[in-house]
C-alpha cells in the first residue's frame, strides 16, 4: 500500500475527462456526471492515458494526445467481414449493431456497414479504432488501493458486495 500524493501504481484515481477526436468533436465526457474511477497500473484504462497520468497530483489538469495505436488500436480491415444475408433471422440495415459469437465463443460486437441483395458487410473494429484521441483530464481524487483491490486488479465501490 502507498500513500503517495501523486499517481503511482496501486492508487485508486478519480478523473474527470473530456475525449475529443482530431476535429474537436466531443466523443465522451464525464462532465456533469460521476468521475471515472480506476486502479492505476493495472491496465484498467487505455495505456497511453495511463502513462500520461503517472506522477500527477489531485487538481492537476493535463491535455493528452493519444495516437490511435496507443488508444483503441489501428483499424484492422480483416475485421470487416461479409456474411450471407440468409444468416440473419431479422431485417438488417446499415449502422445496426449486431452481437455475434466469435471464434472460441467470445462475444463480438459488429456494425453493419452495407447490405446488398445477398450479402451483409459487418465491421468488427472498435468504433474508435484508427482515431487519434485527445483527452482533457483533471485528477479529482486519489487514495491508496486496498490489498484486495490490488490483488483483484480493479476498484471496489463503497457498499459493493465482495467480488
Ligand atoms: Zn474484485
Amino acid at each position: 500500500m502507498t500513500d503517495s500524493k501523486t499517481i503511482v501504481a496501486d492508487q485508486v484515481v478519480e478523473i474527470h475527462y473530456t475525449l475529443k477526436n482530431p476535429d474537436g468533436d466531443v466523443l465522451d465526457s464525464s462532465e456533469g456526471g460521476d468521475p471515472l474511477t480506476y486502479l492505476h497500473g493495472h491496465d484498467n484504462i487505455i495505456p497511453g492515458l495511463e502513462a500520461a497520468l503517472e506522477g500527477k497530483a489531485v487538481g492537476e489538469s493535463v491535455s493528452i494526445d493519444v495516437p490511435a495505436a496507443d488508444g483503441y488500436g489501428e483499424r484492422d480491415e480483416e475485421k470487416v467481414i461479409q456474411l450471407p444475408k440468409d444468416n440473419f433471422e431479422f431485417e438488417v440495415e446499415p449502422e445496426m449493431i449486431v452481437r455475434a459469437e466469435g471464434p472460441g465463443g467470445a462475444a463480438v460486437v459488429l456494425k453493419v456497414v452495407a447490405v446488398s441483395e445477398d450479402t451483409v458487410s459487418l465491421d468488427g473494429n472498435h468504433p474508435l479504432a484508427g482515431v487519434d484521441l485527445h483527452f482533457d483530464v483533471e485528477v479529482a481524487s486519489l487514495r491508496a488501493g486496498t490489498e484486495e483491490e490490488i490483488a483483484h486488479g480493479h476498484v471496489h465501490g463503497a457498499g459493493e458486495p465482495p467480488h
